[in-house]
């Protein structure tokens, strides 16, 4: 892809949260920097929501996006954080939040494809966003009735608070991933101890 290009008035190109990361943590983790009183809103129009769409390998060719759709993607981006949330403590969603991945997971989704090798898989072409929403809410619920509640968490850094599924066989994970928040966190204990001493 080539290099993001900067105009006067546009903001830098935003970064994606992606790498390896489920469908639905992949999405709960467009609003970044939770923690904060002005969270980072990482698909702020249409069309960076469509580079999204494509950079998370869900389409292969930029979907068409309304302003209603961009507020759809939001709305269970929130309903999936929030529904993770109330799990991991142990208590009911809000009957909003589980209508509203419902309603979403009816929908038809994106089928898998398996590649010549059998041994990687990518999604079959398609050019709309709700078997995009279909697949991340299938995944959600997915993640909320097969993960143990314990296992599903928000990252320590106080002003992420990304969620994440533990995997880590210890389950001691803590940073939503290590080369973000992780060394953040090293180098600010490093800088403290420096002082310190
Ligand atoms: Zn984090």
């Amino acid at each position: 892809m080539s290099q993001a290009r900067t105009s006067p008035g546009r903001p830098r190109s935003i970064q994606f949260r992606l790498g390896d990361r489920r469908p639905c943590i992949a999405l709960a983790a467009t609003l970044g920097d939770r923690g904060r009183e002005q969270p980072l809103e990482r698909i702020p129009d249409p069309e960076t929501l469509a580079r999204w769409c494509l950079e998370g390998g869900f389409l292969a060719v930029s979907p068409k996006i309304a302003a209603p759709e961009l507020a759809s993607v939001r709305l269970l981006r929130e309903a999936i954080y929030r529904a993770a949330c109330a799990v991991r403590q142990l208590r009911k969603p809000l009957p909003e939040d589980v209508a509203t991945i419902n309603v979403w997971a009816a929908r038809g989704t994106l089928v898998p494809e398996l590649t010549p090798d059998g041994r990687s898989a990518g999604w079959k072409d398609e050019r709309a966003l709700s078997p995009v929403l279909a697949t991340i809410a299938r995944d959600a619920i997915d993640m909320l009735t097969r993960t143990p509640p314990i296992r599903i968490k928000l990252c320590a850094d106080p002003t992420c608070r990304a969620l994440f599924v533990d995997e880590s066989r210890p389950g001691q994970r803590r940073w939503c991933s290590m080369n973000f928040c992780g060394n953040r966190s090293k180098s600010r204990t490093f800088a403290r101890r420096h002082r310190e001493s």
